[in-house]
């Protein structure tokens, strides 16, 4: 197990909402694991005029987000982390501002010992990236000449293929790249990890996977919820942006990658690298049309509840054309999955919150129980992402009785039945892997972009086209043309809530 050294976390957005939902809840779990170091403490800042002791009720005694958590803790081991919490307000004077919070980080370090090892968590707005990154240089405390410094940057890592870049290249003038993580809490999730583990120690798949055995890869991300109260920040978003550019393709290059050498950080993100470079960009308006498709909710009612359209949330515009749902059918130009189409949607309000992968295998060459029924079902490899975590293969059976009818049959493994651990929450592990140095889960800068070179071309042409933008009762699996996107299947495979069922439902009245 690596060695989680001495440490001083300090989160910039500390009266935000990420830091009392996540992060605080996180660091939180880790102490109760075990996993802090002796000495470590957390310093908090934003503008927000709060004390210490105020910071500690809103984010630990008195948050929400840890209640469940507190209930039936020693009291001790609540104090003793509450006591670990410093808040110290920013001064927005440019000049004193950062020379008042080093002070501050300085005196902490030498009080509690945390060895001038420091991370800076930057959840604030992506506008203030760039300025604190460079407030902290001129501060001298990207310097690793006594510690090393760490700085961990929440998503969107940019707004386009040139923003990221820029954001890239300004992050990159004040720390050096291997100290900046970037982080996507969808690499935190086990089941993500476990794409890796299921591909390549298993004999049984490893051959398998490749275009010679592999019909068409499917990656469905829903989700029930509409924009709540985010529309503001969604509606300059969309589906493609929040969910596709990041998450969606590190599960995509997860899939694709090849193996590589070994498990250490720089050769999965090399392999990921190369596996996000080779999927095939969409230039040319036919590829555009015929490959993407886009959609948003329109008012509805689900289980009896009347819920909005999408352009009647608040803070949306009423002629918006962002998207809610985002559909694309795209190719990987390597030697494994020449030809292969992949699936991938994602969506808001549909009928229920799943991330899933599914492979569809082909067919059998010679079909020699041509009249069984088996034709149309292919088999599947469906890995569950969330929730009820797990792995489902379908394959044919026969059906007892006279004759060789086939019937589709499930193999299943549930993550839930590995029980006697704690399973870590995504921010938990991705915090102690940056904790202890490792960026595996985190993404890299020429990730980000490759990323961005992929879906940046879409964007553009749903905005400067007249591609329609169609629409989907809020609480169904979207508007019926998706299905059109899969050539030659029954469309997409529409899950429900646990991993073995098959409901294909709508929950419309
Ligand atoms: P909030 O709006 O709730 O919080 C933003 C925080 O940033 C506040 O604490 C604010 O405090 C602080 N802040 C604003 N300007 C400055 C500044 N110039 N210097 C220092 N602090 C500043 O946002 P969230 O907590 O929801 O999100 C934070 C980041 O995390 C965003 O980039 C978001 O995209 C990302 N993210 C959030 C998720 C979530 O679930 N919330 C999920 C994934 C990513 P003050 O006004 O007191 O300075």
């Amino acid at each position: 197990m690596n060695r989680t050294e001495n440490q001083m976390l300090i989160i910039f957005g500390a009266s935000g909402d990420l830091t009392a939902r996540k992060l605080i809840p996180a660091i939180f779990n880790l102490a109760l694991g075990g996993h802090l170091p002796e000495n470590f403490v957390v310093l908090g800042t934003s503008r927000s005029d709060i004390s210490d002791e105020e910071f500690r009720r809103n984010v630990v005694s008195e948050s929400e987000h840890l209640e469940d958590d507190l209930n039936g803790k020693k009291k001790k081991v609540v104090e003793k982390f509450s006591g670990q919490l410093f808040y110290h307000k920013l001064n927005s004077d440019k000049d004193s501002g950062y020379a008042a919070l080093k002070d501050r980080i300085i005196s902490l370090n030498q009080e509690f010992h945390t060895d001038n090892n420091y991370i800076f968590y930057l959840s604030t707005p992506p506008s203030v990236y760039e300025p604190i990154a460079k407030e902290l240089y001129e501060q001298d405390l990207h310097k690793e000449d006594k510690g090393w410094k760490r700085l961990i940057v929440e998503k969107p890592f940019g707004y386009s293929l040139k923003t990221a870049k820029e954001l890239n290249r300004a992050l990159q003038r004040y720390f050096k790249e291997s100290q900046i993580y970037r982080i996507d809490h969808y690499l935190g999730k086990e089941t993500v990890q476990n794409l890796l583990v299921t591909r390549f120690s298993n004999s049984i798949f490893e051959p398998l996977w490749n275009r010679n055995y592999i019909h068409h890869v499917e990656i469905t991300n829903a989700e029930s919820v509409g924009v709540e109260k985010r529309g503001g920040y969604y509606d300059k978003s969309g589906a493609l942006r929040d969910m596709f550019q990041s998450h969606l393709l590190q599960i995509v290059a997860l899939v694709v990658m090849e193996p590589p050498l070994n498990a250490s950080p720089e050769e999965i993100r090399n392999e990921k690298l190369k596996a996000l470079k080779s999927l095939r960009v969409m230039e040319d308006e036919k590829t555009l049309h015929e490959n993407t498709m886009r959609a948003q909710y329109i008012a509805s009612t689900i289980e009896g509840k009347a819920v909005n359209g999408y352009r009647e949330e608040e803070n949306v515009d009423p002629n918006s054309k962002t998207e809610t749902f985002a559909a694309l059918k795209f190719f990987v130009d390597n030697w494994r999955w020449a030809d292969v189409p992949f699936y991938v949607r994602t969506a808001k309000r549909m009928p229920t919150k799943v991330t899933e992968v599914v492979i569809h295998f082909k067919s059998p060459h010679h079909q020699i129980f041509k009249d069984s029924g088996m034709n149309s079902k292919d088999n599947k490899l469906i890995i569950r992402i969330q929730p009820d975590e797990g792995i489902l293969i379908k394959f044919g059976v026969k059906v007892p009785g006279q004759g060789f009818k086939v019937e589709r049959a499930n193999l299943d493994f549930y993550y839930s039945s590995l029980v006697e651990n704690h399973i870590m929450e995504a921010y938990e592990r991705l915090l102690l892997d940056a904790m202890q140095g490792d960026p595996t889960l985190y993404a890299r800068a020429d990730e980000v972009e490759a990323a961005w070179t992929f879906v940046d071309p879409i964007l553009e042409y749903w905005k400067n086209s007249d591609e329609k933008v169609y629409g989907y009762s809020a609480g169904t699996w979207g508007p019926e043309t998706a299905d059109d996107l899969i050539e030659g299947s029954a469309g997409w495979r529409n899950p429900g809530a646990q991993l073995a069922d098959d409901p294909n439902y709508c929950v419309i009245c």
